[in-house]
């Protein structure tokens, strides 16, 4: 059995990829690892980003760490059959329903005047966002022309007592391990699947995590605390529309896209997908300028949510964190480091 199926995909995916793989090595020789086509390579190669082959492989994987997939050559490809239709086919196939994102600034970039803009030292949260329901994904979705002129769009928000609910536990369980505090964000106040959200949300955590503490918060009263104290937040949990606007916000807290990692988990013994935030990077790919620490720290969460191995996955942090202290830095943070420098680094931290 694989343990770690590695989608490197395109652009920087493969760059950035081989140096998680590199780290993956150095910490765990006795982990098998294995390597697909997925994205606008695989559409070169079968016609199709997702073949059935490999959907198979990721959902019997224990972990899978994917690169980032698309770019210009492929965007005249059928809607279809584009690599981020790909994605998507991946993340339902895989049923991951909670997506991690940390919001983490690193002390050694707070100082970095050319940073210095978006930084909030200290910061370290995590939004839990909805990934596989919602507005995203409800029915009825349509566009119609209306009989006097003009047309009509509607989107539907559909959740469930059991989609919620799950979200709503991977939250609690995570803030256990942190500061034990989970914000729950919704607008109640005007939409019927927000009042639904608090409820189930207030019922799961008297039933299940009553030593966590819990605040409800309006999606557009969190908009504006992570723009104006971010620091107070531990675990946010949200739908899946506030989640995408949500986490982008934080992220722009942090430094650098090049560092931000992510994972998306179903249910307790199903596999997650882990990936960097960050797309393909045409701009850069093949020039050897990748920051690859989003794919060593999306690594490092693959080792403590699917590899069930917290211990090496605080190694490759500290590993992380020393690198940068020890002044590692490509172009994106100011540096002249090539990615595989930056892997070097981070080895030799290790
Ligand atoms: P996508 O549509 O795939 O999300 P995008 O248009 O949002 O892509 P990215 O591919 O994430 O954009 O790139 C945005 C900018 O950030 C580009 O200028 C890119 O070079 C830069 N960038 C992205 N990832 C990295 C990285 N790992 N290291 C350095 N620079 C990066
Ligand atoms: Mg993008």
């Amino acid at each position: 059995m694989t343990d770690l199926l590695l989608l490197p995909g395109d652009g920087i995916g493969p760059e950035v990829t081989a140096q998680a793989r590199r780290v993956a090595e150095a910490v765990a020789p006795d982990l098998s690892i294995a390597e697909a086509l997925f994205g606008g390579c695989s559409f070169d190669a079968h016609g199709t980003p997702l073949t059935d082959e490999v959907l198979a492989a990721a959902r019997s994987a224990r972990a899978v760490l994917m690169g980032a997939v698309g770019g210009p050559q492929w965007a005249g490809a059928p809607r279809d059959r584009r690599p981020e239709a790909g994605l998507l086919n991946l993340r339902a196939g895989m049923e991951v329903y909670a997506n991690l994102r940390p919001a983490l600034c690193f002390p050694a970039l707070a100082d970095a005047s050319s940073l210095k803009r978006h930084l909030v030292e200290g910061l370290d949260f995590m939004i839990v966002r909805e990934l596989t329901g919602g507005i995203y994904f409800g029915s009825p979705r349509f566009i119609e022309d209306l009989p006097g002129g003009g047309r009509r769009a509607v989107d539907t928000q559909v959740y469930t007592t059991a989609e919620i609910e799950r979200v709503a536990r991977v939250a609690f369980q995570l803030a256990r391990g942190r500061r034990n505090l989970v914000h729950s964000a919704e607008k109640s106040n005007v939409m019927d699947s927000g009042l639904l959200w608090r409820q189930v949300v207030t019922d799961l955590h008297a039933r299940e995590f009553p030593d966590v503490r819990l605040e409800h918060i309006l999606a557009d009263n969190a908009a504006m605390q992570i723009v104006r104290d971010p620091r107070q937040f531990d675990v946010m949990v949200t739908d899946n529309l506030f989640g995408d606007i949500l986490s982008d916000a934080a992220a722009q807290l942090t430094g650098s896209l090049g560092m931000l990692p992510s994972a998306a988990l179903g249910d307790a013994g199903r596999p997650g997908l882990y990936e960097p935030i960050h797309g393909s990077a045409p701009d850069i790919a093949g020039q050897g300028l990748a920051n690859p620490l989003a794919s060593i720290l999306s690594l490092e969460m693959a080792f403590r949510w699917s590899l069930g191995r917290p211990e090496t996955a605080d190694r490759i942090l500290a590993a992380v964190v020393r690198a940068l202290d020890n002044g590692a830095r490509t172009r994106d943070l100011g540096g002249d480091l090539t990615t595989v420098q930056m892997g070097d680094a981070v080895l030799v931290a290790l």
